[in-house]
């Protein structure tokens, strides 16, 4: 293998809600090459594997996460004259904004504020403002069955918080790097829009450890029309943020052990005292049992739930 291997490494300094165990076995790559060969060595050994990027949406259980976990920290950003854009997956999503502004193109205002690396935005699609991050791909290298390969976007099966890889069993697969097309901009422009986007984020977002939205936005347009309380703009576009119904259901500020519903931002799970994996679980489940009493309405988790959580009873589907 390309880099040493580190055992029983704790993967809390990894993650952004600072909880959780140990990876079995813990390897850094550096390089889009670096990531393939260690997704090579893994299939070839059969050894369960784990990609990490920056840990802004993912709970590892306090029992650890089994085989192998690589930290992906390849970084290398490309942009010609032409706006296509080649990233390795492990760059991170606010200096691939920076650095695709600087080059005179627009498109990913929205990524100002997303803490996370390329690789767990396209896991999840992530977006924001309307946008997302599928939108502007052409192609994708991955590693598929440890096969170095490019595929074409649709082959992530992207829609909404979502892609082929958050299904219950997904592919074997790493990301590498992908091609982007962007249209040419005006920086100032793009950085004023980035900065109101910042602005309106520094308003709602509370500075606790956490991994963003917990759970899903609910599209539903029966449901959005029959609440009363909720804003004419999105009974129309049918939409029922998952933040309302925790707050509509009495859930802001909820604490279970070190782990409380935000009083600011229904929707964020916050470590405000040394939270257990565990408790931010059993916190989260609590709304979603009264989230479903309430509305009828079962919240789907936006964040990923890493390794053996057999132990609290969680099944992985
Ligand atoms: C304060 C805050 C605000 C946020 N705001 C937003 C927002 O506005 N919109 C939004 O969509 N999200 C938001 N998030 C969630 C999160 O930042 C995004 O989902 C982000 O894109 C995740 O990237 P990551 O590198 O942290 O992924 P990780 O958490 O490290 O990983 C996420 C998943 O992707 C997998 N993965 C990561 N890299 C690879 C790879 N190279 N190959 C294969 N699998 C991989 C992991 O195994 C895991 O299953 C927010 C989070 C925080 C903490």
């Amino acid at each position: 293998m390309v880099r040493p291997v580190e055992y029983c490494v704790s993967l809390k300094p990894y993650t952004t809600l600072r909880a959780g165990g140990a990876a079995e076995q813990f390897v850094v790559a550096r390089s889009a090459d670096d990531m393939a060969s260690i997704s090579e060595y893994a299939h070839r050994h059969d050894l369960p594997v784990t990609y990490l990027g920056y840990g802004s949406n993912v709970l590892p259980s306090d029992d650890g996460v089994p085989g192998l976990t690589v930290l992906n920290r390849s970084s290398r950003i490309e942009i010609d004259r032409n706006g296509t854009v080649r990233a390795e997956t492990g760059c991170s999503f606010q200096d691939l904004f920076l650095k695709s502004v600087q080059s005179g193109l627009r498109g990913l205002e929205f990524a100002v504020g997303i803490p996370g690396s390329l690789g767990g935005a396209l896991v999840s699609n992530a977006g924001a403002y309307r946008s997302c991050v599928s939108e502007f791909l052409t192609e994708l290298e991955i590693v598929l069955d440890g096969t170095r390969q490019t595929v074409s976007p649709s082959w992530m099966e992207f829609s909404y918080r979502n892609s082929i890889l958050r299904r219950a069993k997904p592919p074997r697969c790493a990301l590498l790097s992908v091609t982007m097309k962007l249209p040419k901009g005006d920086p100032k422009r793009s950085y004023d829009e980035a900065r109101e986007y910042q602005r309106q984020r520094i308003g709602k977002q509370p500075p606790s450890p956490s991994a963003g939205s917990f759970f899903k936005n609910v599209n539903d347009s029966v449901l959005a029309e029959s609440l009363e309380t909720l804003p004419p703009a999105l009974k129309v576009a049918g939409v029922v943020p998952a933040g309302y119904l925790i707050e509509q259901a009495g859930m802001k500020g909820y604490r279970f052990g070190g782990a409380m519903m935000g009083r600011r931002h229904a929707n964020f799970v916050l470590n405000v005292k040394n939270a257990t994996a565990a408790e931010i679980y059993h916190l989260a489940e609590s709304v979603k049992k009264r989230v479903a009493r309430r509305f009828g309405v079962c919240l789907e988790e936006e964040v990923l739930y890493l390794g053996d959580w057999s132990r609290v009873g969680r099944s992985h589907d």
